[in-house]
């Protein structure tokens, strides 16, 4: 059901200042800069060794729920995202035993993906994020 971790997802108030922050302090390398209007989101993946990537989202606006995220709890640790095989079979299978999807999820990700969260309410306070890879 589940293949691995993706990426570690980290709620920042500025993304440059915090893609400069680990780029030259702990030199580790960012992807483009994505802009997700919808969501009101911009985003940057840093790659770790080994697979896993830092995500690290922040708000265009104060109506995002990354401001809101930061407005209440402050920056830092906001989502684990698990890859997974097939997310349509995992909303399924939830469903099965008593979990499912945010509403309005399954939806289009950042790069090529499809994504879910997973209330942390449910997860011993931890969101999930699941995201399967569109091109495999
Ligand atoms: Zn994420």
């Amino acid at each position: 059901m589940i293949k691995g971790l993706d990426h570690i997802g980290v709620a920042v108030k500025d993304l440059d200042a915090s893609l400069r922050l680990w780029q030259d302090i702990l030199g580790l390398e960012a992807s483009e800069v994505e802009t997700l209007e919808e969501e009101g989101l911009k985003i940057a993946h840093l790659q770790l060794p080994g697979g896993v990537s830092l995500e690290l989202v922040a708000p265009l606006s104060s109506r995002s729920v990354i401001a809101k995220f930061i407005a209440k709890k402050g920056e830092g640790l906001h989502h684990l995202c698990f890859e997974v095989e097939d997310i349509q079979r995992l909303g399924k299978e939830l469903e099965q035993k008593g979990k499912s999807f945010l509403p309005g999820y399954p939806r289009h990700g950042s790069r090529q993906t499809i994504i879910a969260f997973l209330h942390p309410q449910a997860w011993s306070g931890v969101l999930v994020e699941v995201m399967e890879k569109k091109e495999k």
